[in-house]
């Protein structure tokens, strides 16, 4: 896997993750942001879910982006640790990955899913995300390259840090 700073609405992945919330249509943060640039059909297909629970994962057309899918996951919002957000949070970067082979994604760009608004620990969701995409890896047939997307550099040093230490302990 790879780690790059960066806007992943100008991603040319595959299928590139949106972190959305339950209702599937449209928030803040990344998923304004790829609304924004999908157009409003995006929203249309989205409409036709009837909403997503935490942890799960849909996928729809790009529609004016440059990857040919988007998958919408909701990550969990973080209450403190005990109801089950490493588990969700894990489950959202599992559910995504196995729809992006699926559909025989070949490559796959995620952004750091639950530690914008959500609040998630920086360092803990990075751990979750490295070691959820790493395994994946590992069993994949379709999906070749996964990249975690970073909007700013902060976040970009938590995710390398986190492979950093992943391939050190395996
Ligand atoms: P959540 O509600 O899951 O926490 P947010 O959208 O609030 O989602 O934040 C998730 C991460 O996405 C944050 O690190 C935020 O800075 C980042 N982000 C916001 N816009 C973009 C973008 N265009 N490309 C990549 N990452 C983005």
């Amino acid at each position: 896997m790879e780690i790059q700073l960066g806007d992943i609405t100008k991603s040319k992945a595959d299928a590139i993750v949106n972190a959305a919330n339950t209702s599937l249509l449209g928030g803040g943060g990344v998923d304004g942001a790829i609304h924004r640039a999908a157009g409003p059909k995006l929203l249309a297909a989205c409409r036709k879910f009837n909403g997503c629970p935490t942890g799960e994962a849909r996928i729809t057309p790009g529609f004016l982006l440059p990857a040919k899918f988007v998958i919408h996951t909701p990550g969990p919002i973080w209450q403190g640790g005990q109801k089950h957000e490493a588990q969700l949070l894990r489950n959202s970067y599992q559910n995504s990955l196995a729809l992006a082979e699926k559909y025989a994604c070949q490559t796959v760009a995620f952004p750091s899913i639950s530690t914008g608004v959500y609040a998630y620990p920086l360092a803990a969701a990075a751990n979750i995300a490295v070691a959820t995409i790493q395994n994946f890896l590992k069993q994949a047939k379709q999906v070749q390259q996964v990249t975690m997307i970073c909007f700013d550099e902060v976040t970009m040093r938590a995710y390398q840090r986190a492979l950093t230490d992943h391939l050190k302990n395996t």
